[in-house]
């Protein structure tokens, strides 16, 4: 079957980035949260990948246009300055390693001057590739990933069909680390519902703690239609705890999360509040802040629910 091209999904921080599909759909399709439940992983045929590059090389050398190449690329590499390239799609790096290692080759003899290749990851795409190679995808620039933690409670992990577990996502952190490879680890504020606020935010410390990543994102769990989640919602089996509860939440984990030296954010468009700090070094100060908030109560300090968005 041929190859589709991918929606674009990226975090945030990826937004200069030209994004460069080796998949579509995630190889671990199960979270019931997720829009990319129930979705089929297809990988790209490397040489179409290469063809691709090749078309961009052409494009912001040039400025050639191919008529057999996807109007999408040149739409994207239009504003793009050849720096970053983010590898699509749910997990980029599931992609077999000689055909990662053949396309980031390619890519990086196309453009020299590139500063880094980021993806998404699972704990398992990471946990089943060796140190060594995990090394050589460093070289070639792929230097930085991020993982969709989630949750640090191994229950709510199974009740959502994560498929990882808190000791698999500390592992990989570790792998990715000892290969000088930069992850962003993501929480979802919400994911354990009412009755498990207070545990999945205490879990969620822990576990960022103990992968101590440079990077730590925040999102609040939006309900996609389709999706198990949904369902469970409706049958009343799941209750979305409320905005300010997702800013307790927020706290809780600020709190009591021990990092060595992390950018900490809930800049996704999915959250109610916008945070960016340095922690520890900052943490006194946002906590004050979002007890200043929490105290006010008032819902014109938060996002409207309709600019919400994943
Ligand atoms: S949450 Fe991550 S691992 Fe789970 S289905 Fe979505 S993209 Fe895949």
């Amino acid at each position: 079957m041929a190859f589709l091209r991918p929606d674009i999904i990226r975090p945030p921080s990826e937004w200069k980035s030209y994004f460069l599909p080796l998949t579509s759909g995630c190889s671990n399709n199960t979270c019931t949260f997720c829009n990319y439940f129930g979705s089929t992983l297809r990988l790209r045929d490397p040489g179409e990948a290469m063809q691709e590059i090749d078309a961009l090389a052409l494009y912001k050398k040039h400025g050639v246009t191919l008529q057999s190449i996807s109007y999408i690329v040149y739409a994207v590499a239009r504003n793009w300055d050849g720096k970053r390239v983010f590898l699509q799609d749910g997990d980029a790096l599931v992609y077999p390693f000689p055909k990662l290692k053949s396309v980031l080759e390619h890519l990086n003899e196309k453009f020299p001057n590139l500063d880094r290749v980021s993806a998404y990851a699972t704990a398992k795409d990471i946990l089943r590739r060796e140190v060594q190679e995990l090394k050589q995808l460093k070289d070639l620039k792929l230097s930085f990933l991020y993982m969709g933690v989630e949750s640090g409670d191994d229950e709510i992990l199974k009740r959502v069909r994560k498929r990882a577990t808190y000791v698999e996502m500390v592992e990989a952190a570790h792998k990715a680390k000892e290969a000088g490879i930069g992850l962003s680890a993501t929480i979802i504020l919400g994911l354990g519902g009412v009755e498990n606020s207070r545990k999945h935010a205490l879990s969620c410390a822990r576990i960022l703690s103990d992968m101590d990543p440079e990077f730590a994102a925040a999102l609040t769990l939006i309900i996609v239609p389709g999706t198990p989640m949904e369902e469970e919602i409706k049958r009343g089996d799941f209750h979305l705890i409320t905005p300010f509860e997702s800013l307790e939440e927020l706290k809780l984990i600020i709190e009591n999360a021990n990092f060595t030296n992390c950018f900490f954010t809930s800049m996704h468009a999915s959250n109610y509040l916008p945070v960016r700090v340095r922690l520890p070094e900052e943490k006194n100060k946002i906590i004050k802040d979002l007890e200043s908030i929490l105290a006010k109560k008032d819902p014109s300090l938060l996002k409207p629910e309709y600019f919400r968005a994943l």
